[in-house]
């Protein structure tokens, strides 16, 4: 199969990176959002992240011009139907992402590949409202995604080899590193990750440390780039909540449960950056 035009439902902080990374490979992308100012702002951002990267000298001014030029908006699902490849980045929650599919499922070609960027959700359980469940695969991203090399790719159990091959070879060719992970719960990186986030909001919650000590500690200590509070409000504090929900349902393990304090800064409102307030005030 020759991948030539590639779909992305949901333009928010991952949509709109794995559009752009698309487009500066030479792919025709359409991305999709529920509302055009919602587009409009995921267009945005990357176009201030491509012209960042002229800047750098790291793109050149004419794949720049392609790239923007590969890229059409959409506000109508219906629009799909002319992808090869479509990925799904909506909000992590398996009733939104149940009714995207059944939608895709219904517009796309007969052949197209259905990805899902979930941080965690079952691919058994996303594909299983789909009527081609063997072309339905996980592509998991890392945020950002122009910049992060990596990409976890998850086999549903009747993920057929023929979808894995040709989702491996598009992470190729985004000169990206492919991991694989069976679909369990958090798949790899972030069964590993997201706990680690939860313990140090607990110790937040608990009063062990105060914010910034808990991230200077583990970022110094542990060679971390940025500590698991502030890597907690790039993330969004709502998607790792999710997350760990899905952790604690999939395993059925309390070591797993939801920091409180996790749920009180959702609850008002408090995602991490995006909402310019989570762990820290932005
Ligand atoms: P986000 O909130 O930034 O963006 C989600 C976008 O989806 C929004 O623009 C929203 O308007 C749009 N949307 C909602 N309903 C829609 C619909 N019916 N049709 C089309 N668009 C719709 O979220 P995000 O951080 O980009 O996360 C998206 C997915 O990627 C989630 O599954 C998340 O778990 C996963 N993910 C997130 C990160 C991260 O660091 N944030 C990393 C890897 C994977």
């Amino acid at each position: 199969m020759r991948v030539k035009t590639v779909g992305v439902v949901g333009a928010g902080q991952m949509g709109n990176g794995i559009a752009q990374v698309f487009a500066v490979a030479g792919y025709k992308v359409i991305m999709n959002d529920v509302k055009q100012e919602f587009v409009d702002k995921g267009f945005n951002v990357i176009k201030k992240s491509l012209a960042k990267l002229v800047e750098k000298q790291k793109l050149t001014k004419d794949l720049h011009d392609s790239a923007i030029s590969n890229i059409k908006t959409s506000t109508d699902l219906n629009d799909m139907k002319e992808a090869d490849v479509v990925i799904e980045a909506v909000p992590e929650n398996i009733n939104l992402k149940h009714e995207i599919f059944i939608k895709l499922d219904s517009v796309a070609k007969k052949d197209a590949i259905l990805a899902t960027n979930t941080s965690s959700i079952s691919i058994a359980e996303i594909g299983a409202v789909t009527g081609r469940e063997d072309k339905v695969i996980g592509m998991h991203f890392m945020n950002p995604v122009p910049i992060m090399q990596c990409v976890e790719v998850i086999r549903g159990p009747q993920t057929s080899d023929e979808t894995y091959k040709v989702v491996s070879e598009l992470v190729g060719k985004l000169e990206k590193i492919k991991v694989m992970s069976k679909d369990s719960p958090g798949f790899i990186i972030n069964r590993i990750l997201m706990p680690m986030i939860n313990e140090a909001a607990y110790a937040l919650h608990e009063g062990v440390a105060n914010a910034e000590d808990i991230d200077t500690g583990m970022k110094l200590s542990c060679n971390f780039p940025m500590g698991p509070l502030t890597l907690a409000d790039f993330i969004g504090l709502d998607t790792v909540l999710s997350i760990m929900g899905v952790l604690y349902k999939g395993f059925k393990d309390d070591k797993y449960k939801p920091c409180p304090l996790l749920k009180e800064y959702v609850d008002k409102g408090w995602l991490g950056r995006k909402a310019k307030r989570g762990f820290y005030e932005y």
